[in-house]
């Protein structure tokens, strides 16, 4: 491990924060030749993508993300031979259920043929919805899945962008029961914002073509080892990584040509803001984080009792009811509190990969939106919506840990306010975040860039934020053009 001091090598980019889109970072810059060195604060690598027992030994918690349609997506990952480092996605046979009372569940089968005819009357609408996305569903990614840029299917893109851009409330009006739109609200609201509100229609959308397209998988042994593929490949072009560094301000780096900060903007101001001018730091400074998330995990002695079987047949579970209650979770939260029967996302990842706990024991998680920076305890409330759909849960649960808000921006700064997503999912801050720039990842200091998902296409674990900065920086800083 190098030391940080004065005699340290030069090198030729430094990234700090080893999260996916640090590493992805990182791994550009290397295949275009380029000597880089990733300062991370915590002990092990990966940010949103660490998997730790946290309950009892032998359980396999992933601490933030599990679930990956993004990472299987992603044609920055798709283009690395991740799975030579070990990476494993393992498919569950639905990729989402949909809980929608105690008798009641709708899920997504891989196969948009077989889901249309499980939605009944809205069978041919959704098909229609769908289809030309799942068709050409990797052109559309890459047209989506970064800055604001010149099409290649010019078409494709205008059709969805009018689709995405409305409100997830507006796109369901389309549909007659009220299974299909609590499917598509629960995806929705992925956004983490009213559902009434512009784009929040982008996150159904997505996230359906993708159910479709490739399905939602998890990582086997945790999402760890996309991080620790993500390390190999680093280190296999050369790339050196020092861990425990919380790097204050960044003239304790080493010299270097450029710096790529995997941060949110608070950090960035607080690391590099002494050398960027007051203009472009007051407009970081008005950059908005979104809600919260209030995260449980548990260590169970069993499945998950569900009343629906189906609900064993997905890693992913949205518990809350039709749309009204969805849209309703999501408003309180805007509003400042949590509502009674809040929308819980909850991820049962070791019905599809033993490795997660000791044999015939199970990992599951839960998180529910809070209000931002709220120091709310919502377990009683997210233990009995599991409960209400799934008698006895708690008879099942061995052990139980929970982060609130504060836990998690304590765990990870970049979850400012404990916004998972880094930067709230507005209309002005999807495809422009963190700031209105022609090219978000740049800064007015031409040595430094932004990484993190605070810039486009934002949350998730897929590194195309990592992968379009350092594209930014190899043209700006060292003149290669990626083809
Ligand atoms: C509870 C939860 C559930 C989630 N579920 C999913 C999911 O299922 N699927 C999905 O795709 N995404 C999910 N996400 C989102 C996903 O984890 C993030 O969007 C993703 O990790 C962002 O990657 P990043 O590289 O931009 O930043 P991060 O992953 O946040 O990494 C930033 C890194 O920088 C380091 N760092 C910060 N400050 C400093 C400093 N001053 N000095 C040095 N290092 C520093 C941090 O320690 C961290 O390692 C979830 C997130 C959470 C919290």
């Amino acid at each position: 491990m190098p030391e940080l001091d004065a005699s340290a090598p030069r090198f030729d980019a430094v990234i700090v924060g080893a999260g996916p889109n640090g590493l992805a970072a990182a791994i550009v810059l290397g295949q275009a030749g380029l000597s880089t060195l990733i300062v991370e604060a915590q002990a092990t690598p990966g940010g949103g993508a660490r998997t730790q027992e946290l309950t009892l030994p032998g359980f396999f918690h992933d601490v933030c993300s599990t679930v990956h349609p993004l990472g299987v997506a992603s044609p920055f990952f798709r283009n690395l031979d991740l799975q030579r480092h070990g990476l494993s996605w393992q498919f569950s046979p639905l990729p989402l259920v949909h809980v929608l009372d105690e008798q009641r569940s709708v899920g997504i089968e891989r196969s948009l043929t077989d889901t249309a005819r499980r939605l009944g009357v809205d069978g041919a609408a959704y098909r229609a919805l769908f289809r030309p996305y799942v068709d050409e569903y990797e052109s559309l990614l890459e047209m989506v899945l970064g800055p604001l840029h010149w099409p290649s299917d010019p078409v494709l893109l205008g059709r969805f962008g009018l689709q995405a851009l409305s409100s997830l409330e507006h796109l369901v009006r389309r549909f007659r029961s009220d299974g299909t739109a609590a499917l598509l609200a629960g995806m929705g609201a992925h956004a983490m914002q009213p559902l009434d509100r512009t784009a929040t229609a982008s996150f159904a959308l997505i996230l359906g073509l993708t159910a479709h397209a490739i399905g939602w998988p998890i990582a086997r042994g945790g999402s760890q080892a996309i991080t620790s593929a993500l390390v190999a490949t680093h280190r296999e072009l050369g790339g050196e990584l020092l861990l425990n560094r919380r790097v204050a301000h960044w003239s304790e780096l080493p010299p270097a040509r450029a710096y790529l900060f995997d941060l949110s903007p608070r950090q960035l101001l607080a690391v590099a803001g002494s050398d960027l001018p007051s203009r472009y730091r007051d407009r970081l400074a008005r950059f908005r984080y979104g809600p919260g998330v209030f995260k449980m995990d548990w260590a169970l002695n069993a499945p998950i009792p569900w009343r629906d079987p189906q609900c064993a047949r997905a890693a992913t579970i949205h518990l809350s009811g039709a749309l009204p209650r969805v849209a309703a979770s999501e408003r309180a939260v805007e509003a400042g509190h949590v509502s009674e029967q809040p929308f819980v996302i909850l991820v049962q990842p070791s019905l599809f990969d033993s490795s997660r706990a000791p044999i015939g024991r199970h990992t599951a998680w839960a998180y529910c939106h809070v209000p931002h920076a709220s120091d709310f305890d919502a377990s009683d409330l997210i233990e009995q919506q599991i409960e209400r759909y799934a008698p006895g849960f708690r008879d099942c649960v061995l052990s139980r840990a929970s982060k609130n808000c504060a836990d998690m921006e304590r765990y990870n700064e970049n979850y400012v306010g404990g916004d998972i997503n880094s930067g709230a999912a507005t209309l002005d801050q999807l495809f422009t975040r963190p700031v209105a720039r022609l090219d978000p990842y740049t800064t007015p200091n031409p040595r430094f860039f932004l990484c993190s998902s605070s810039t486009p296409p934002g949350g998730g674990v897929h590194g195309m934020c990592g992968y379009w900065a350092a594209r930014s920086a190899l043209r700006r800083v060292f003149g290669k053009e990626l083809a």
